[in-house]
């Protein structure tokens, strides 16, 4: 690798998760996906970037749901070898006293114009190391507190030696994505002390100059954090020396602590979100970038063909979807119809029930978690079957994963399962299998509207809207995260409450459910049925004032511009 070390500025982007394609279950939700988009971008971009994660030969899992929507968790094995490039980057790294040997992989992201970004994916099951630590790269998130920390000691301290091993001698920046990567910066930290001979306030500077943090958890408890005496039993002594130098966590390891104190820059990952985290950690300064999708990855092929067509260069420059506005609105129909087909043809085929092309479609899907109230939808099931009487057809989908150890996610899928028993004939709803990334493709791109029910301020982002505005769908959601960014109600969807409030006020379910039907039945269900044309001008305006926004070109454009740059 002779010539990335002549290379001056390259970027070392690290995330605990990372979407690279379909067969690579690497990821559970947003977090990877995101990661996977930003380095696509980078790729794109032609930007000097390294991506670092873990291996998970095991995967996050595989889903399957029987009769009464019960969650089975199947293991997700996957041919590593045909998919990964070896390479020769070996290192050692000490947890719980023991040395650990981790070797890395390679998977190329190969952008627009050719330029490759390598992401490394770590790798301890290997010959000589312990049988517990040969399991630490095997399951994301999966095991127990241990099992976590033990990663994220591979991930931080593992992920840079590997750096330095495969001859990446000038990063320019460590970027954190999330905390659980902080300990990358414990372990530049620790290299630092030992360059300045213990003079702490220049190996923190000098570290601060090379991290860049940025956070996607917007309450307390969301935040990764250890009970010292695990840390002190889990890190070489080294770091848990710098832990106690740094002096920043006295009550527990909090990675989002870790990062702040490391870092000179640090941003939240929308504006209300960075809002959000400065009222949590009123001493650090926490900017604002807000989060996109890969345009040309959410995109389904029908829209894909159609800019190709009307908008030359769209993929080269996203922002130029803004020219969508000159798109004949038939078109943009017809481009719908066919993504519709396709989600149609998904929901008969894999779970048998029989939806209807002409039927309004409301789609849903997003992990299967309490704070984004899958169920708020059924709070007043009477009038939601009334507001199908009067104003449909309705028909819903739903897909998503709950967490193994998330009990109350898994017993909301029971109850969407429910639900569709009780509601029929009069709303249809199919809850589909194994979200992934190619399923999340399809649903965003054929629904006729989107919708997003999270208990404000939990979501810190969301980024499924913005795949579905890529493909002209507009969005019905609650006020948080990036919706609070598209003030401009019945131009690219609406809300669900109401805009004058505070950063972190919770809403009541009620108050958000009776929202969400006055929505349907005033607004909704009759543009869609009774005018057409004006529904395809809200398609048209979606794509042209949110996807040409909402998209990790720009986003990675404004990390290099704010995060990347030297200070
Ligand atoms: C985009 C995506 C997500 C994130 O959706 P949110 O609405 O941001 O929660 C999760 N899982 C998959 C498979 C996705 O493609």
């Amino acid at each position: 690798m002779a010539d990335e070390m002549l290379t001056p500025r390259i970027i070392a982007y690290f995330s605990m998760e990372v979407a690279l394609e379909n067969r690579v279950p690497t990821y559970s939700g947003g977090l990877g996906v995101l990661a996977g988009d930003a380095l696509r971008s980078a790729a794109d971009l032609g930007l000097p970037l390294v991506g670092v994660t873990l291996l998970y030969r095991k995967g996050y899992f595989s889903q399957r749901l029987d009769d009464e929507g019960h969650q089975h968790e199947e293991p997700w094995e996957w041919p590593v070898d045909e998919v990964l490039q070896p390479t020769d980057g070996r290192c050692r790294v000490k947890v719980e006293g023991r040395q650990v040997i981790v070797r890395a992989w390679r998977y190329l992201i190969t952008g627009m114009s050719g330029v490759e970004v390598p992401v490394l994916l770590l790798d301890t099951d290997v010959e000589g190391n312990d049988p517990y630590d040969r399991t630490l790269t095997h399951s994301l998130y999966g095991g127990d507190e241990r099992y976590r920390l033990c990663q994220e000691v591979i991930l931080g301290v593992g992920g840079v030696r590997i750096l330095r091993a495969l001859g990446y001698m000038r990063v320019a920046k460590f970027h954190m994505n999330e905390g659980h990567a902080a300990l990358l910066a414990l372990e530049l930290f620790t290299e630092e002390l030992t360059r300045t001979g213990g003079q702490r306030e220049d190996a923190i500077g000098r570290v601060k100059r090379m991290c860049v943090f940025t956070t996607h958890t917007p309450v307390p408890a969301g935040h990764d954090q250890f009970p010292l005496s695990l840390a002190e039993g889990v890190l070489s002594p080294d770091h848990w020396d710098a832990l106690r130098t740094l002096g920043c966590c006295d009550q527990a390891l909090n990675m989002t602590v870790v990062g702040l104190h490391l870092s000179d820059y640090v941003n939240g990952v929308t504006k209300r979100h960075s809002e959000v985290s400065r009222s949590l950690f009123p001493e650090h300064p926490i900017g604002a970038i807000t989060n996109g999708v890969h345009s040309a990855t959410w995109t389904a092929p029908v829209f894909r063909a159609l800019y190709d067509r009307h908008i030359p260069g769209w993929r080269e420059e996203n922002s130029s979807l803004r020219y969508a506005l000159g798109i004949p609105l038939e078109v943009i129909r017809q481009a719908h119809n066919e993504a519709k087909q396709r989600l149609i043809k998904e929901v008969n085929d894999r779970v048998g029930v029989e939806f209807d092309q002409d039927a309004f479609t409301l789609g849903f899907a997003r992990r299967a978690a309490a704070y984004k109230r899958p169920t708020l939808l059924f709070h007043d099931p009477d009038r939601l079957r009334r507001i199908a009487m009067q104003h449909g057809p309705l028909q819903v989908v739903f897909a998503g994963k709950a967490h193994p150890n998330d009990e109350e996610g898994k017993a909301l899928i029971q109850e969407i399962f429910r639900w569709s028993r009780e509601l029929q004939p009069e709303v249809k709803i199919a809850y589909l299998p194994n979200y992934d990334m190619e399923l999340g493709l399809v649903l965003t791109a054929g629904s006729d509207l989107w919708l997003n029910t999270p208990q404000p301020p939990h979501e810190a982002s969301g980024t499924s809207g913005m795949k579905a505005a890529h493909n002209g769908v507009p969005s019905l959601s609650a006020l948080d995260g990036w919706w609070l960014e598209v003030p401009l109600e019945g131009v690219t969807g609406w809300a669900i409450g109401s805009r004058d409030r505070g950063p972190s006020l919770e809403r009541p379910d009620d108050e958000d459910a009776q929202d969400l039907y006055r929505k349907l039945e005033e607004t909704i269900l009759p543009l869609y049925y009774g005018d057409p044309l004006r529904w395809a001008e809200l398609m048209r305006l979606t794509i042209a004032l949110n996807a040409s926004f909402f998209n990790t070109q720009r986003m990675v454009q404004q990390y290099v511009t704010h995060a990347y740059r030297d200070r």
